[in-house]
C-alpha cells in the first residue's frame, strides 16, 4: 500500500527498495484492514459532552481501529436539526478530533423544510425516530411526516435514517402498574419485536409509495434488533426498494438469556433479545439482508444506569462500545465461520457508502484517504476499564474475554495510535458529504 499525501496512491507488490525517503510500516504477523467507518454514535456534544463528548469519542474510536465516526444528530444541545447546530458541532471539535467526524442532520416533526440546506452544509443524510427518542427536544415523527421527510431526503439524493420500533404498539406493550422494574423479562416485554416488525412494514409501504409517483427515497433501518423485522426488510429489497438494515455489535455477541436481573448496563432500546433471535441477525449479516454493523454507541453518566436500584423502566437506555467494535464482533465472527473481509465489508465499506464517504472512506483503494490498521488477529485480551478510552467506563463488555487486538491505527497516513498510545496531537477532520453522493 502506497501512500502520499494522504492517500492511497498504489496497491501493488512489495519493493524491497521502495524510494528514497519513503517512510515503511512494516505490519509484520498484523492483518492491514481498512479504518473502520461507525456511522451510529452519540457523541452528545456540544449540551451533554458530560456524556461523552468528541475528544473522548474520537480517541476510544481510534483505539479500536475506528478512522471515521458519524454523529448522531441527538442527545447533543442543540440536537443537529439545523444549520447553526451543525456548525455549532463543527465548531466543538475543533483540536478534539483524534479520528475523522461527519454528521447526520435530525428530521422532527415541521422541520422537514431545514433538511435541504442541512444536506446543502455536508450532513450525510438524517435520522428519525417512529418511538420516543428518550430526549424531549427530539420528537419522533408520525406516519404522514415520516412520509414527508422521506420524500426529501429522496429528492436530496441522501438516506434517512429510522428508530424502527412503532410508537402505538410500545404504548399497548407499556408495563403494568407494580410491574418488576428489576427483571429483565419486564424491559423486553415492553419492547416487543411486533414494534419493530410494524414500523419496518410502514417504511417499506411508503417507500413503495413513493416509488410509484417516481421518487426514489432511500431509508436505512438503525440498530435493527428483532429477526422477525428482517422478512420485511428482505422484501422491500426484493422489490427494489432502497431500505438497508444495521445491527449491532450488543445483538450480536449479547443475548437476553445472560442478562441478570437488575444488570441495566445491559438496557438499550430495541432490546438484546434471545439466542435464537441472535443466530438469525448472524444469518440475516452472511445474506446481506443487514449490511452493516454500527456501533449505536450511547453513553451517559453512570448515574443515570441506576446500577444500584438495577431499574430497567428508569435507567438510560443506551449502550457503550467505542474502541471494542471490532475485537467483539471478530470474537463471534471468527467462531461462526467468517473472515476478515466480511468484517472489513460489515464495518468499513458498507457503513462508508451509507454515508456517503464512499469515494474517500471503507476500503484499501487507490484514492481513497489512507486509513488502515494494523490488527492481530489471534490476540486475546480482556475488557477492563484501563482499557477503554471513553469518558465513562460504564459498560456490558466489563472483563470479557475477547479475540483480535488492534495494534496501531492510521488516519490519512500518519499514526495515531499505537498499542495503548496516542501519537501527536488530534488532526481528524469534519467530513461533508459530497454533493450528488449516492
Ligand atoms: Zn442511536
Amino acid at each position: 500500500l502506497r501512500v502520499e499525501a494522504g492517500r492511497f496512491v498504489a496497491v501493488e507488490a512489495y519493493e524491497t527498495s521502495p524510494p528514497r525517503g519513503t517512510e515503511v510500516v512494516e505490519a509484520g504477523d498484523a492483518v492491514v484492514l481498512p479504518g473502520l467507518v461507525d456511522p451510529h454514535v452519540h457523541m452528545n456534544d456540544p449540551g451533554r459532552a458530560d456524556w461523552e463528548g468528541f475528544e473522548t469519542a474520537t480517541r476510544a474510536a481510534a483505539s479500536g481501529g475506528v478512522t471515521t465516526l458519524v454523529d448522531m444528530p441527538l442527545n447533543s444541545l442543540p440536537p443537529t436539526t439545523t444549520v447553526e447546530a451543525l456548525d455549532a458541532k463543527r465548531e466543538a471539535t475543533r483540536g478534539r478530533l483524534w479520528c475523522d467526524v461527519a454528521f447526520w442532520g435530525g428530521a422532527v416533526p415541521g422541520a422537514e423544510g431545514e433538511l435541504a440546506a442541512l444536506a446543502a452544509a455536508g450532513a450525510c443524510g438524517a435520522k428519525a425516530f417512529l418511538a420516543d427518542s428518550g430526549v424531549p427536544e427530539f420528537p419522533r415523527l408520525e406516519a404522514p411526516d415520516l412520509g414527508t421527510a422521506l420524500e426529501a431526503c429522496g429528492r436530496l439524493g441522501v438516506p434517512l435514517l429510522v428508530h424502527a420500533e412503532s410508537q402505538s404498539l410500545l404504548d399497548r406493550a407499556r408495563p403494568p402498574e407494580g410491574a418488576d422494574a428489576r427483571s429483565y423479562a419486564t424491559w423486553l416485554a415492553a419492547r416487543p419485536a411486533a414494534a419493530e416488525v410494524e414500523a419496518v412494514r410502514l417504511l417499506g409501504r411508503l417507500l413503495a409509495e413513493l416509488a410509484a409517483r417516481g421518487v426514489r427515497a432511500r431509508a436505512h433501518v438503525v440498530h435493527l434488533s428483532a429477526a422477525q423485522a428482517l422478512s420485511e426488510v428482505a422484501a422491500a429489497r426484493r422489490a427494489g426498494l432502497p431500505l438497508s438494515a444495521e445491527t449491532c455489535p450488543h445483538y450480536l455477541c449479547l443475548e437476553a438469556e445472560q442478562v441478570a436481573d437488575g444488570a441495566t448496563l445491559f438496557k438499550c432500546a430495541p432490546p438484546i433479545r434471545e439466542a435464537a433471535n441472535r443466530d438469525a441477525l448472524w444469518e440475516a449479516l452472511a445474506k446481506g439482508v443487514i449490511s452493516l454493523v454500527a456501533s449505536d454507541h450511547s453513553p451517559s453518566p453512570p448515574a443515570l444506569k441506576l446500577l444500584e436500584r438495577g431499574d430497567f423502566l428508569g435507567a438510560w437506555g443506551g449502550i457503550a462500545s467505542l474502541g471494542l467494535g471490532l475485537s467483539l464482533v471478530w470474537t463471534e465472527a471468527s467462531r461462526r465461520g467468517h473472515t476478515l473481509a466480511d468484517l472489513a465489508r460489515w464495518m468499513s465499506r458498507e457503513p462508508a457508502r451509507l454515508a456517503g464517504l464512499e469515494d474517500q472512506k471503507g476500503a484499501l483503494e487507490v484514492g481513497r484517504d489512507a486509513d488502515f490498521v494494523l490488527f492481530d488477529p489471534g490476540a486475546t485480551w480482556t475488557v477492563t476499564p484501563e482499557r477503554l478510552w471513553t469518558r465513562h467506563h460504564v459498560t456490558p463488555y466489563g472483563g470479557r474475554a475477547v479475540r483480535g487486538q488492534v495494534r496501531a491505527c492510521y488516519l490519512r497516513g500518519r499514526r495515531v495510535y499505537q498499542d495503548g498510545r496516542f501519537d501527536g496531537a488530534p488532526a481528524g477532520a469534519c467530513l461533508s458529504r459530497r454533493e450528488g453522493g449516492a
